[in-house]
């Protein structure tokens, strides 16, 4: 997969942090720590995609996907969620799941159930906020009546 092409189309720039360039990366982008740069990935004033050191690649296309994903969120979404962070994670696989469809990107099932359980880790704290938000108004409103 080249993911420099694929970012381009975007209008996105790449890196993929290594041994060699962490240090550099770490100044260039102010990121905190080292750490933040293994298994984990950024997108960076929706210009620059910072993939870091992943232990597996698959799941460092994932991300790649992911923050692309991101960056395609509009702005009438945030404001529909009220900025929700949950669900605005939670869009961002969904829009990165177009873009890698968009590029017949394959993913394995482990990636997917991966995929899968992010999706999920986002989705039901949302879903459980939304309930609790519901029943308290439906208190609200008994008290009122
Ligand atoms: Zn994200």
């Amino acid at each position: 997969m080249n993911t420099k092409l694929i970012a381009r189309d975007y209008n996105l720039r790449v890196t993929h942090v290594t041994l060699k360039n962490i240090d550099r990366v770490v100044k260039k982008f102010e990121i905190e720590e080292k750490d933040d740069l293994i298994n984990n990935a950024f997108i960076i004033a929706n210009e620059d995609i910072i993939l870091g050191m992943y232990t597996d690649h698959e799941l460092k296309e994932a991300a790649f996907f992911h923050e692309i994903g991101h960056t395609l969120i509009s702005e009438r979404f945030e404001n529909m969620v009220h900025n929700d962070e949950m669900l605005i994670e939670f869009q961002a696989w969904i829009e990165g799941l177009k873009v890698a469809r968009k590029y017949k990107h394959h993913f394995s099932n482990k990636t997917f159930q991966y995929i899968l359980e992010s999706l999920n880790s986002y989705y039901k704290p949302a879903l459980k906020v939304y309930s609790t938000r519901k029943k308290k108004c439906k208190n609200l409103k008994q008290l009122d009546g």
